[in-house]
């Protein structure tokens, strides 16, 4: 969806900011990370692969980067102007939880399944309240667009079987009480209990 819209809307320059980035489970639980950088280009795969260098992320790792160079999107070794991305490495940089590679049965395994809407499901990292953490605010609830998301005894609670794996819940706790799980494939897939 991302790579489709890019295509539709064609922007003429792609600025990221990356004065300050961040690592682990972003947007609000993750630790902010100085990077000191401002990066830009015309072609946003280029920029994303050069800023996954920077920051030492393989490109399969990353869904977009891997479509983007299946469908021709990224031309050969991007060229850069200013700063050399070698010298700029601030690697080890630490990771979502659930960015894991993609090796060739992954792969696979998504091709056969986003053609049965539920069955992607197995492989998409689901979202789960952290009981502990909740203070039934209330926020999940109200933001979450197919009201997967309830509360009981101020304590918020997810029904998977209606949930569209948008992830807005996990944004938008400010208590950090929703944590995102592998899905159940890519568990046994990576062989990865997490
Ligand atoms: S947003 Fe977080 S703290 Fe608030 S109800 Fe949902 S899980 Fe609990
Ligand atoms: S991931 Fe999206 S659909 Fe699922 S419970 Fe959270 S907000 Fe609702």
């Amino acid at each position: 969806m991302l790579i489709d819209l890019h295509g539709a809307v064609v922007p003429v320059l792609h600025l990221m900011d990356a004065v300050v980035g961040m690592e682990g489970n972003g947007p609000l639980s993750g630790t902010p990370a100085p990077v000191g950088l401002i990066l830009a280009s015309r072609n946003p795969h280029a920029l994303d692969s050069v800023a996954c260098r920077i920051i030492g992320i393989a490109a399969n790792i990353v869904p977009t980067l891997s479509l983007a160079e299946e469908r021709g999107l990224i031309d050969g070794e991007p060229v850069i102007v200013g700063d050399d991305p070698a010298c700029l490495a601030v690697s080890p940089f630490h990771l979502p939880d659930t960015a894991r590679p993609a090796g060739l049965l992954m792969k696979i395994s998504r091709k056969i399944l986003a053609r049965f809407q539920r069955g992607s499901r197995f492989l998409l990292p689901y979202p789960e309240v952290i009981s502990s953490a909740c203070i039934g605010c209330g926020a999940c609830v109200r933001i979450c667009p197919v009201e997967a998301a309830s509360h009981h005894e101020r304590r918020a609670a997810i029904n998977l079987s209606r949930c569209i794996r948008c992830y807005c819940c996990h944004e938008s706790c400010e208590e950090a009480a929703i944590t995102l799980r592998q899905g159940l494939l890519s568990r046994i897939i990576l062989g990865n209990r997490q």
